[in-house]
């Protein structure tokens, strides 16, 4: 179950990475659990991945054990609550929400996380946030214990929450949503995906917005202010069609997109004064 040295960039969005010591991908919460034991019994760090589509993992790698969710993938719905497994992918529940006439997932429907990372981020776009519409979280806790917590626990914030603070491994999330006009509720997913395709470089390997909104601006508006578009570094390149992205043109290593990342910094400080927050999650060896 547990396999050695797997290369990661086959498993995240920006395809870059060094290979993980292990890998294990566990088929039910049982055998995730068994996979932490395996850690803690070999002294391993651990850490989970879901879809990879907000980290940037190093060209070294990961240490230790990565335990991928994208097999946990359950979901049922009954009346107007969704209770879905943590690697279920976010769109796909989006999606089954639609279909079953349920309101207040729309915003989710261009988000290619899995759940558990949507929790981990709060991830959210359009107006809308995961912390709206999500009313309880099953976690695996670094003790040990599976423990069903209420939303106001997770201590959801701007793209943030408790779960890293706690080490919880997120296993179960309800989302409570709100019966809806399927039709109004898919126009308004595919006026959502026509905005996005027109305006983000989905044709390439990118993690998404590199950086969180500073407070009264826009982070894609300040690189685009600061002539940065285009700018490459390496396969690297500050993207064309939306300055907030960083894209992978090819042969990208995360030496350049983080050589990119802290050149975008830079410079926008000079210009501006304004700090820009990384929202990609860095992990690994250098
Ligand atoms: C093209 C593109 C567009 C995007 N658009 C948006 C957007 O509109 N809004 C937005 O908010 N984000 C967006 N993102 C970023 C990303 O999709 C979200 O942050 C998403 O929630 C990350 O989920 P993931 O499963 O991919 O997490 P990963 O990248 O796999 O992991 C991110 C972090 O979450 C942790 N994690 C993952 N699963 C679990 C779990 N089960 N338990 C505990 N911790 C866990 C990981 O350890 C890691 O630290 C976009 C990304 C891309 C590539």
């Amino acid at each position: 179950m547990i396999q050695k040295n797997v290369p990661l960039k086959d498993y995240t969005y920006t395809k870059i990475g060094g290979n993980a010591d292990y890998l294990a991908i566990p088929k039910s919460v049982e055998e995730l659990a068994k996979a932490v034991e395996f850690a803690q019994k070999n002294n391993l760090p651990w850490m989970v991945l879901g879809n990879g589509s907000n980290v940037l993992i190093q060209d070294g790698g990961i240490e230790g054990l990565v335990i991928l969710t994208t097999s946990l993938t359950n979901m049922t719905i009954e009346n107007y609550t969704i209770t879905v497994q943590a690697g279920a992918p976010i769109i796909e529940v989006s999606q089954a929400a639609r279909d079953f006439s349920l309101s207040g997932l729309e915003f989710a429907c261009g988000i290619p996380g899995s759940v558990g990372g949507a929790i981990y981020m709060n991830a959210g776009a359009y107006g809308g946030e995961i912390k709206d519409v999500c009313t309880y979280v099953t976690v695996l806790t670094s003790e040990g214990k599976i423990e069903k917590l209420s939303a106001d626990q997770l201590g959801f914030d701007y793209r943030t929450s408790l779960v890293p603070d706690k080490n919880w491994i997120v296993l179960e999330v309800e989302f409570e949503l709100e019966p809806g006009d399927q039709t109004v509720i898919k126009a308004k997913m595919d006026e959502l995906t026509y905005l996005r395709e027109s305006k983000q470089p989905l044709e390439y390997p990118s993690c998404g917005s590199v950086f969180k909104r500073p407070p009264g601006h826009f982070a894609g508006k300040l690189i685009q202010d600061s002539d940065l578009q285009g700018v490459q570094i390496g396969g690297a390149q500050v993207s064309l069609k939306h300055a907030g992205f960083i894209i992978n043109k090819g042969d990208a290593t995360a030496k350049d997109y983080l050589n990119l990342v802290h050149h975008v910094q830079k410079t926008v400080k000079e210009k501006f004064g304004v700090e820009l927050e990384k929202e990609v999650r860095v992990i690994g060896r250098a």
